[in-house]
């Protein structure tokens, strides 16, 4: 039920000013196939209506006219409509679906039709629930109250204006049959209305969350690297922003470090840039596997990491970049390209009391420039 009847309700859904998915030519395909569809139920809606006038002029409770009149009538409009749609007439309109003019004509033609043939008004009339309330799902709130006042107006004039009473055949077996049947069809029709508000209900539903789980994604789009899945450096330097503040605010220990890839132009001239890539990828997973959940690690730029080790005093920070820096050499690089070994050097400081994260940054690069003169693959401590 749900596959049958989403499609219906994105028609419903789609204003003209969702543009992107207009755009898209399935999205468009989908919609004239579903504009084609409502077309044939209502077509199909006005022929059994017709057939059961047929039924109350074969009794002789309605003159014969009515029947293949209201079938042109009700038809007639449906394929108008159509018209409409297939010729991109109606997206001259604000609702490029028409519900409003449908209504109304929907309206006109069973009051029409309940002043021609009262003997069988009440068939007309409980198409008039059927009409109004498939318009008030799309139609806003000034649409559906002005709906309602033209249909208040008509029927002012049906019940005040005719002497005639509005009947409900029942004078024979056929009309019987034909009476019961017009009413199991409206509570069908019912029926498809509310299946129809459910699943439109479910359609706006799932639109909200595939909105939600976008926007989750863009955020976090907008904070990690895309190459390594670290966190990027606008993102990365917040953190250091952050951590700096709470660390002076709580007079704990916080300790930084910068981390280069040694000799990363090397390796990119001789095992070429998508091994580089794929070095910087593992020794990204690396360092998160062999860091604690409270510490921050992100891309500060090309081959250089930022790793922000909150509550740690620089000797114990040293020692995590000792540890990091074992761990990187001694991992089997030559998996990737044959002869090829990465190492690393860091930089390490500890936050002063009233150090900005500036300066802080300003000694750790000091230390990491000790660190590669002095040979690489070591950590130096400012
Ligand atoms: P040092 O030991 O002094 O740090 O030498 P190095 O070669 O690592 O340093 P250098 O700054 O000369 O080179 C850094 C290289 O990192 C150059 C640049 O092409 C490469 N690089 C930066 N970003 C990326 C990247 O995203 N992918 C790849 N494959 N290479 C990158
Ligand atoms: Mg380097
Ligand atoms: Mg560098």
């Amino acid at each position: 039920m749900q596959t049958a009847a989403t499609p219906l309700s994105s028609l419903f859904t789609a204003k003209p000013a969702d543009s992107e998915k207009r755009s898209s030519l399935g999205a468009r395909r989908r919609h004239i196939r579903i504009r084609r569809q409502m077309v044939g139920y209502i077509c199909i809606s006005y022929f059994v209506d017709a057939l059961l006038l047929a039924v109350y002029a074969e009794t002789g409770a309605i003159s014969w006219a009515i029947a293949p009149a209201y079938l042109v009538c009700g038809i007639g409009s449906a394929l108008g409509f159509g018209v409409l749609y297939e010729t991109r007439l109606s997206k001259r309109f604000t609702d490029d679906f028409l519900v409003i003019p449908q209504a109304v004509v929907g309206l006109m033609i069973m009051l029409a039709f309940a002043w021609l043939a009262p003997q069988a008004g009440f068939l007309f009339l409980c198409n008039l629930f059927i009409v109004f309330s498939f318009s008030s799902l799309r139609a806003s709130a000034r649409e559906t109250a002005v709906v309602w006042t033209a249909m208040a107006i008509g029927l002012l004039v049906l019940f005040l204006g005719g002497e005639k009473p509005i009947g409900l055949p029942l004078a024979t077996f056929p009309d019987r049959i034909a009476t019961m049947l017009a009413f199991a069809l409206t509570i069908g029709r019912c029926m498809f209305i509310g299946i129809f508000s459910n699943s439109l209900r479910e359609s706006l539903y799932n639109k909200s969350r595939q909105l939600k789980e976008a926007y989750r994604r863009i955020e976090e789009l907008a904070e990690l690297d895309e190459l390594t899945g670290s966190f990027n450096r606008r993102c990365i330097m917040r953190m250091l922003d952050d951590e700096v503040a709470r660390a002076q605010r709580n007079k704990t220990p916080c300790s930084v470090a910068l981390i280069d890839l040694d000799w990363f132009k090397r390796i990119n001239d001789s095992h070429g840039h998508p091994i580089g890539d794929e070095v910087l990828r593992t020794f990204a997973i690396t360092v998160f596997a062999n860091i604690r959940g409270i510490d921050r690690f992100g891309r500060y730029g090309g081959e250089e990491f930022l790793l922000i080790m909150p509550e740690t005093p620089s000797a114990a920070a040293a020692n995590i970049l000792d540890r990091l820096r074992l761990i990187v050499a001694e991992l089997d690089w030559s998996a990737f390209s044959s002869g090829m070994a990465v190492t690393i050097s860091a930089g390490v400081a500890e936050l002063n009391a009233t150090e900005t994260p500036d300066a802080l940054l300003a000694r750790v690069d000091e230390a990491l420039y000790v660190a590669k003169e002095a040979g690489r693959n070591q950590v130096a401590r400012a």
